[in-house]
């Protein structure tokens, strides 16, 4: 430890973890759910390996923080799958700030997603602000940088293809494909009851990577926040993503606000779904797309 520095705070024990929940999504692809998927709630999915014995298990996404993912470790133990590698679908904290808790397993992410995390963990404190709940954790929280591996590398079992879209929900956005199930592990290229925060890669981008998941015709499909979806969340983001951007467009055609056109907004599909206030940021980036 430098002795120039002052001492870290003491760390803040996480006294309200979410409840977890555990779906099977097919043979051997298992859901852990922090429902119901808000601000710093999201869910992690393994993929258990092939062989007879109870290794080469692949796990999407380690949650936000070590406690919320060494619950799900100890809940996938329990079924027998045992994670040698954490893949990180994309850069956000809330899918990468756990995987301390896998620190026995080799952790991988693209290379545009590293360098993004990069970036992010330079300004780590500034979650103490954006997700309160656990403001005061994130200044001592350990967060395990991923090695780089090319879209090529990456080995899922059971026949997953990775897919690479961006920028899209992010900058870069993993996706992994299970064509026999038709299973769909889509991370925050999905969402299921929680408006999305399209604000960090491109709002047209993110309408054509679903419109290339719904090609795929998938009957299940894994979100990054909220219960398990089928194609219907799909076109229904879609639709309410493809609305912000017409807003937008208009907005910056007439040189409006967001809150000139929030009012006026209709979200369609998402009406009913959980943090509507995002809106209100998905606009303003929408007429910065625009402009
Ligand atoms: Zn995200």
């Amino acid at each position: 430890m430098d002795p120039t520095r002052p001492a870290p705070p003491p760390v803040a024990e996480i006294t309200d973890l979410p409840a977890q929940r555990v779906m099977e999504v097919a043979d051997g692809i298992v859901a852990v759910l922090q429902e119901p998927g808000t601000l710093g709630l999201s869910n992690c999915v393994a993929i258990a390996g092939e062989s007879t014995s109870d290794r080469g298990g692949v796990l999407l996404d380690a949650m936000l923080l070590p406690e919320m993912a060494t619950k799900a470790r100890a809940a996938l133990a329990a079924r027998g799958i045992h994670i040698d590698t954490v893949v990180h679908t994309h850069h956000h904290l809330d899918h990468i700030g756990g995987n301390e808790a896998f620190a026995d397993a080799r952790c991988v992410a693209l290379p545009a997603v590293v360098a993004d995390i990069d970036q992010m963990l330079a300004n780590i404190t500034i979650f103490d602000w954006l997700i309160p709940r656990y403001a005061g954790r994130f200044a001592t929280l350990t967060v395990r940088r991923p090695e780089p591996v090319g879209l090529a590398e990456l080995a899922i079992p059971r026949g997953g293809r990775p897919m690479l879209f961006g920028p899209a929900h992010s900058g870069a956005d993993l996706a992994v494909w299970f064509p026999d199930s038709r299973v769909l592990l889509a991370g925050d290229l999905c969402m299921n009851g929680v408006t999305p925060l399209a604000i960090h890669g491109s709002q047209a981008g993110w309408i054509d990577a679903i419109d290339a998941l719904i090609a795929l015709r998938p009957l299940t499909v894994f979100c990054g926040h909220g219960p398990l979806a089928t194609v219907e969340q799909l076109h229904a983001l879609r639709d309410y993503l493809s609305r912000v951007v017409t807003a937008g467009k208009a907005a910056a055609a007439a040189g409006h606000s967001p809150d000139d056109v929030l009012p006026d907004f209709d979200p369609g599909p998402l009406a009913s779904w959980l943090e509507p206030t995002r809106t209100r940021q998905n606009l303003l980036r929408a007429i910065a797309e625009a402009g």
